[in-house]
Parts: structure tokens; sequence; C-alpha cells
């Protein structure tokens, strides 16, 4: 069993600390936030993750797994230190390289032993050989051997754990493959399917990977755009699409676009780095495009029912960028909460785990935190889906009609059978959804029921007026 460090402590550092202290080895995870350190210490989780606790106070009891803010004390010893570091957007557009800069500098300070440097932040392509100078440029400890092998992430929030544990594959890429190997033995528990590479191949597949991903999230909806007009069903269409093996079934859901602290800062350091190649990265360029304008989409399905948002009161559903998550950056919420207040609505929003992370994100000026979904929805105008957390699937459509003002449902996820919600009674649209029984309407339009539906919606009307709230 191994002497491992951890630099970062945060959605993916953490992780990795877990679960390999979770392997049997030996795991210091080190952090510069002190509150974190000291929230990990009295046994509080900092982030939202399913699963991730039992398996820190496992492996903390069992004395496999430490927390410092000190590196001298969180490197003692360490053969592999993991940089987990966060590399946010910077103001060009490229990846932010400051705290992994920072994390080799310390790392450089405080070596004073032969050690494998595995990074595991999402860096541009040659950044392991800036991590590499950095480090020689400055050891405190001239004769210490060290070697870079980079060691890409594809954990998802939400499912960190299982995918960390059951990974699809682990790619390991470094000049020394001696080293690869030696990291690559750590990861033999697992069985997965191991790919070792060159360090810039490997920097290149965690960036192709999720421009890849964010591309699929951004074709889907564009075919919903094109569905919604011309009357088919983008739901049936990805379900069609996805048969076919080449294509596959997953990251074919239409919705509000793709949100979250990777794809989008990915997608744009990669644009980035391919344009400072000299290339014009036009696909790349335009999956942002299309993803900006889907988070616009809601909003104008409402104002286009509506006439104006001025007075409007719309409760907000979900607000983390994906469920069983609190994270709240790049969440499309932000944009969609931000633009219903510039329109002078007023939001009540709801969100199982997120309220916190989202108070922080857009503050509480215009917008009242609810203790649950049917709490947002009371008196309020319309409901708009953000997040398709499991509970919203599990709505009764008949109480959540009798307690809103109006009988208006946004779903931004497509969790509801259009034909459901407007038997019950509700204006509802969602993205890219044939309106069966309807005729096809483009955003502006209102609905234009057929006689059959007609009837079945007043009869279903009429039993709804009849419930009360619980
Ligand atoms: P995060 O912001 O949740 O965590 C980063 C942590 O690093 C923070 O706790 C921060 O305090 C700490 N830190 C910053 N500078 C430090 C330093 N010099 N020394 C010690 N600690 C320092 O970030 P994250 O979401 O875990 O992402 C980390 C990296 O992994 C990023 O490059 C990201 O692109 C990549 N990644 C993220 C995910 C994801 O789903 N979040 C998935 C795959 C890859």
């Amino acid at each position: 069993m191994k002497t491992i460090s951890v630099i970062g402590t945060g959605y993916v550092g953490l992780v990795t600390g877990t679960c390999l202290a979770d392997m049997g080895n030996t795991v210091t995870c080190i952090d510069i936030d002190p509150d974190k350190i000291a929230c990990l210490k009295r046994g509080e989780m900092p982030i939202y993750e399913p699963g991730l606790k039992e398996l820190v106070d496992r492996n903390v009891d069992a004395d496999r797994l430490h927390f410092t803010t000190s590196y001298a004390e969180g490197l003692a010893g360490a053969e592999f230190i993991f940089i987990a570091v966060n590399t946010p957007t910077a103001d060009d557009k490229g990846a932010d390289m400051r705290h992994v800069t920072a994390a080799a500098l310390s790392i450089a300070e405080h070596l004073d032993h032969d050690a494998i440097i595995v990074t595991k932040s999402t860096m541009p392509v040659g950044s392991g050989d800036l991590v590499s100078e950095i480090i020689s440029r400055h050891l405190a400890h001239p004769a210490t051997r060290f070697a870079v092998v980079s060691n890409p992430e594809f954990l998802a929030q939400g499912t960190a754990v299982r995918n960390f544990q059951m990974p699809d594959r682990v790619v390991l890429g470094s000049l020394d493959r001696d080293a690869a190997q030696r990291v690559a033995e750590l990861y033999l528990p697992l069985r997965a399917t191991i790919m070792v590479t060159d360090l810039y191949t490997a920097e290149m597949i965690k960036y192709a990977s999720n421009a890849f991903l964010a591309t699929k999230i951004s074709f889907i909806n564009e075919m919903a755009r094109v569905c919604e007009r011309l009357g088919a069903d983008i739901k049936e269409v990805a379900v069609g699409m996805g048969y076919d093996q080449r294509i596959g079934k997953f990251h074919l859901e239409a919705g509000v676009g793709f949100g979250g602290s990777c794809f989008g800062k990915d997608v744009s350091a990669l644009s980035h780095m391919a344009a400072q190649a000299g290339l014009h990265p036009q696909m790349l360029n335009a999956v942002m495009e299309i993803n900006n304008d889907q988070r616009r989409l809601v909003v104008d399905k409402l104002l286009a029912i509506l006439g104006t948002l001025r007075g409007a009161t719309v409760a907000v559903w979900g607000l983390a960028f994906k469920p069983n998550t609190d994270d709240m950056r790049d969440a499309p919420a932000i944009d969609i909460v931000n633009a219903l207040v510039a329109q002078g609505a007023s939001v009540r929003a709801y969100d199982p785990v997120a309220r916190e992370t989202a108070r922080a994100a857009l503050g509480d000026t215009h917008i009242t935190y609810c203790a649950d979904a049917y709490d947002a929805a009371a008196d309020a105008d319309a409901v708009i889906i953000v997040t398709h957390w499991n509970e919203f699937k599990a709505i009764n459509p008949q109480r959540l009609r009798a307690i809103m003002r109006r009988a208006i449902v946004i779903d931004g996820r497509n969790i509801y059978q259009p034909e459901t919600m407007m038997s019950a009674g509700f204006v509802y649209r969602g993205i890219g959804r044939a309106m069966r029984g309807l005729e096809p309407n483009g955003d502006g339009a209102a609905p234009r029921l057929a006689p059959a539906t007609l009837a079945r919606r007043s009869r279903a009307h009429r039993g709804a007026a009849r419930v009360k709230p619980e």
C-alpha cells in the first residue's frame, strides 16, 4: 500500500483521495482553504456528493485518510502527489493556471524525497512540461528526483464516487513510462482499462472528451429547435438515434443546455488553444453559442405566453447545474433567474440541496428560497423546471395546478409528458416536444387544441379544479 498526497480537496481531489484511501492507501489531502480543511476535520462535508460522506468517515476512522493545510505535513513520505486544484476560465478564455503553478511551487519548496507528480487537474496541452519546469527550477532539495504523469479525471459530479471506482478508462500520459507504469499499478484494483500514452496526448484526451460530450448536448439542442418547428418529438428522435451503436444513447437529452465547472470552461480553453495554434475552431465556437442561446429559451417561451414578465411570479425548480450536486458553477439557473429578474419577474426558487450555494451565487434580493417545490409554486404564474431532480418527476399535477395562480409549466428538462400536463390543465412547453393532439407550435404561438384533446382536457380540468391543496 502506498503513501499518497492529494493537493486540492474539491469535487475531484476529495473523491480521488477518499477512493484511493478506500483502496488501502494512506492518503493526506492538502488544501489552502482553511475552512474546507477545518470542516473535513470536524467530519463535515464541504460539498454534496452522494455516498462520499460515508466513504470519508470510514477511511478517517481507519486512519487512512487525513486532511491538512500544511504542505510540509501533507507531502511527508508521499510516493505519489496528485494535483487536483481548480483550473477555471481566465480572462482571455483560456485556462487559468495560477492554482496549478502555485501548487507546483509549493511542491518544489517542500519535497525532500523522490516522488511521482500526477496531474489530475484539466490543464492545457503541454502543462505537464510547465509543472516539471516549475518544480525543477524551484526544488529546495536539488537532489530530489521526480517525474510528471498526466492522469486526467473523467468523473461526473453526482456520480463521482461510482465513476472513480468503476471508470470507463484510466488515461495516463508521461515521457517516463516507468513512472506511468507505477501510477497504473495504483489503479490495478479497479480492474479498469488503463491506457498509457504520452503526456500531451493524455492532456488532449480530456479536452477532446469534454468537447465531444458538450457537442452532443448542443447538437441535440439544435435538433430540438428543429423538431419544435416541424412537429417532431426530440425525446423520441433521441431514442431512435441512440439505438445506433455508432451514436450511442447517452448525452442526447435536450434541455436548458450544459453547465457546471467543466464543459463550458474546457470547450472555451480548447477553442483558445486551437486559436493560439493558428486554427479556427468553428465547431467548438458553435457549441458554446448554441449553449448560450439555449439558456434563454425557457424565458423566451414564458414571455411568449405571458406577453410580459413584469409583475409575474415565477417558480424555478432546480438551481444546481445538474441533479445530485450542490454545485452552482456556471449553472444555467443563474442566467435564467437573472433574465427573469431583469424582465421584472419575482422568483420563488427551490433546490433540494443547492440552496446555500445558490444563495452565494444569486444573492437573495429578488429571490425567495422556498422549502419545497409546492411552496415555490404557490400563487406562481408559472413553473420553470431547470434541474431534473427526481422529486420533480414525482409531482402531483392536480395538486400543483390547484395551488398556482396560473397553470403554466415550462419544462426545461422534458421530464413530463406534454399530454399528461395538458390534460391536467396546464399550458405546457417542453424543449423540442411534439404537441400530440395539438398543432405544432413555434415559440410564439399559443397551442391550438385538436377537438379530441380539448374534450379530454376540459374533463381533466374540471376534475382537477375540485382537488384541494394538501
Ligand atoms: P474545486 O474548485 O472543487 O476544488 C479545487 C480545490 O483546490 C479547492 O478546494 C481549492 O481551495 C484548492 N486549491 C486551489 N489552489 C490550491 C493550492 N495551491 N494548494 C492546495 N489547494 C489548492 O475544483 P474541482 O471541481 O475539484 O476540479 C479540479 C480539477 O479537476 C479542475 O481542473 C477540473 O477541470 C478538473 N475536473 C473536474 C471535474 C468535476 O466534475 N468537478 C471532473 C473532471 C475533472
